[in-house]
């Protein structure tokens, strides 16, 4: 531990953890970072922090890091260290070959959350602008798509309406799949807070989170549903508004498509949708839906907010409107202490969004079919684009494996080991003829690459990250990069050997050239964001300091569209061999595949993933506590330990994915969202067995 005494400077800049995107202070003594402390500034965490931004940011620095690039004609054989120059000689001629050889569309990238707004910006425009096709996607596709899809068709944008400091004025707080104590840390802590001063919690999870019952706060109801019904649920407690007569009338006929809203109030009335009706389904009594509805409906400001056990399902985009609608229906959209907020994962899975990095869609989340949009970028890029979405990922691997898509550029992604069903991700990336990966470790991915471009941790790259708040923050340098080039820099390299030039001279140009294509962004600049600290998206001529909440006085769309959410129970069923549902999260001192996590020195940070059963499982099967297990699905299997435990009800196993050594992801399935693609990840069939061995 470093005396604070002993620090010679600070540099200010955003934690590269999860979406809250905390403040913090790297203290420096010359070229070295000696501490990480939370900045009593920062906008987002007001001087908190958590154990992972707060302590674990020694993989910056760790000695696994690659700093040379690499390339090798096969993935057998080794890698042989080679000049900048020549790495990415090799790879834009790779790229070049195979698109002469298999044609435009056989090649694609991968950008990530984990980067800089610009890096994202810059990936996307590479593959846009140089590839000459829309296959770019983003691990978003993994996560958060369905909250794209679903709160622009309903809301008409992609992102949360609100800033964290709303849930002070929130009276009722309803969290859905989501663990904010463990995921979200610092904006758990200020939620407890609200509820320690009085505002009533409803969850519904099919886990006991930490937030149901824990000192000085217990939820009013926990609907414990099971895995897969969270369209029955939302459905129900939409028709329990109607029914009972709790529909903000004044605010839908002001606010909302009356069309629309007669279609779904008729829809949703139907008394199969009662939760009665729905009891066998979702598993939650009855009674206990119409209370906790009667409480988010009546007991005065309700925000909704929510994670991944909303999105990753086959029906996570319907799960997403459908809780849009529940929020206009009860008037709970466009003023302080309500509205429906995603809790983004990953530091700046918001940015990669709102940075183009979907098949589909430019920055501003903007079609690439629509004419007007594709030429204003034809006219700054100097290019012609194509106006059809390219290749999401799945899709890519799928091609992959069928032999037409050749060439894969990922920018800080470990996609065989986040990605469902790995094995189908790794049979795929076997096939392709040229992967470039470029990140800070040799991971799981670069197993299948031929070229590897050391990348550049958030300590050494000036940039901005956008948090779940749709906040804006710097990143700043406080190392020069480690392996010469910040990634940005890399992606340019990239651009300009395979002859689409780029020359930026720092990432603040970037941003000026996002401003300038962006209506939302067309206010933000590096200037703007140092003067006011950071700056929450829309920021234009009508915001000129941004908007903190969203949809005031009427939505972005216009009128609130309410849409039909029909519950469609998922393919991925329970039988006699495989018996048992598999859900999965996350544990506070992990982040994601443990990348970063893993790579610090303090024990506490090696923490495995368990698989936690109920006792009645448990008994049934001989389990013991600590008992190594196999867990097994159609898709693969896997050996963990037991940890027994009621938090889940008999029929429900749970683990976390922080671990290769564990690689839960070998058991989820390939069902997806049936509008994004967004993996199923929270609902697989398994059987469990005691082995006692690894
Ligand atoms: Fe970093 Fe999130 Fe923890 Fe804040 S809450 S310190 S952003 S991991």
């Amino acid at each position: 531990v470093i005396e604070a005494g002993q620090a010679e400077h600070s540099v200010i800049t955003t934690c590269a953890y999860c979406g809250v995107g905390c403040g913090f202070k790297a203290e420096m003594r010359g070229t070295e970072v000696v501490r990480m402390m939370p900045w009593k500034d920062g906008q987002a965490n007001h001087g908190h922090s958590c154990v992972k931004g707060r302590f674990a940011w020694g993989y910056a620095t760790h000695k696994e890091r690659i700093l040379k690039p690499m390339i090798r004609a096969k993935i057998t054989d080794p890698w042989r260290e080679v000049s900048w120059e020549e790495a990415i000689a090799y790879a834009a001629s790779e790229f070049k070959r195979i698109q002469a050889k298999y044609g435009q569309d056989s090649i694609g990238g991968i950008t990530s959350s984990r980067c800089t707004n610009e890096e994202t910006y810059l990936v996307q425009k590479l593959v846009r602008a140089g590839f000459g096709n829309n296959n770019v996607d983003t691990c978003a596709r993994v996560c958060h798509s369905p909250t794209g899809y679903g709160l622009s068709t309903t809301f008409g944008t992609s992102a949360g309406t609100q800033d964290f400091d709303s849930v002070m004025q929130a009276d009722v707080i309803l969290v859905i799949g989501a663990n904010p104590t463990d995921a979200h840390p610092v904006f758990g802590s200020r939620m407890k807070k609200r509820l320690r001063e009085g505002a009533r919690l409803i969850v519904a999870d099919p886990r006991r989170i930490d937030l149901v019952r824990t000192p000085h706060v217990e939820a009013d109801y926990h609907l414990q549903l099971k895995p897969g019904a969270n369209v029955a649920l939302i459905n129900a407690m939409a028709h329990v508004v109607v029914a009972e007569g709790l529909v903000a009338e004044d605010y839908v006929a002001e606010r909302c498509d009356p069309v629309e809203f007669a279609r779904w109030r008729a829809f949703i009335a139907e008394q199969r949708h009662s939760p009665e009706a729905v009891e066998a389904i979702t598993g939650v009594p009855a009674a206990d839906v119409r209370a906790a509805t009667r409480l988010y409906a009546t007991g005065g400001n309700a925000a909704i907010y929510y994670g991944l056990g909303v999105t990753e399902h086959s029906q996570g985009s319907t799960m997403v409107m459908g809780m849009a609608n529940l929020a206009m229906a009860t008037g709970n959209v466009g003023r302080e202490g309500v509205g429906v907020n995603p809790l983004r994962g990953q530091n700046n899975v918001q940015g990669s969004c709102d940075m183009g990095s979907f098949p589909h869609e430019f920055t501003g989340y903007r079609h690439v079919s629509n004419d007007a949009v594709r030429e204003s970028f034809e006219a700054v890029w100097n290019v012609t684009l194509r106006g059809e979405p390219g290749l999401r990922i799945p899709n890519m691997l799928d091609a992959a494996v069928d032999g037409t898509f050749k060439g894969l550029y990922i920018q800080g992604e470990d996609i065989a080991q986040s990605d469902p069903d790995i094995t189908h991700v790794t049979a795929g990336l076997a096939a392709m003829e040229c992967v470039v990966v470029q990140d800070l470790f040799l991971n799981e991915t670069a197993s299948f690459a031929h070229v590897f471009l050391p990348g550049s941790s958030f300590l050494e790259k000036d940039g901005t990250f956008t948090n779940a708040e749709r906040r804006i923050s710097m990143v700043r340098q406080a190392l020069p990069p480690m392996a010469v080039y910040a990634d940005w820099e890399v992606t340019m390299l990239l651009s300009n050997a395979l002859g689409y030039p780029m020359d930026y001279k720092h990432p603040s140009e970037i941003m000026d050239e996002i401003a300038r294509l962006t209506p939302t962004f067309a206010g933000v600049s590096f200037e703007k964001i140092e003067r006011l600290g950071s700056v929450q998206w829309p920021c234009n001529d009508k915001a000129p300091e941004g908007t903190p909440t969203m949809h005031v006085g009427g939505f972005v769309r216009g009128k609130g569209r309410f849409a039909i959410t029909e519950f469609v129970p998922t393919d991925e069923r329970t039988s006699a061999r495989f018996p048992l549902i598999l859900t999965t999260g996350r544990i506070l001192s992990q982040y994601n595949v443990g990348a970063q996590t893993r790579r610090t020195e303090n024990v506490v940070w090696h923490e495995e993933d368990l698989l936690e059963i109920h006792p009645f499982d448990a008994e049934h099967r001989g389990i013991a506590d600590g008992d190594w297990v196999s867990l097994v699905s159609r898709a693969g299997e896997t050996s963990l330990r037991a940890k027994i435990s009621d938090r889940m009800q008999p029929g429900v196993v749970y683990t976390t994915f922080h671990n290769p050594e564990t690689a839960a992801n070998v058991v989820t399935t390939d069902y997806s969202d049936w509008a994004t693609n967004c993996p199923e990840y929270k609902v697989t069939a398994v059987q469990v067995r005691l082995t006692n061995h690894r």
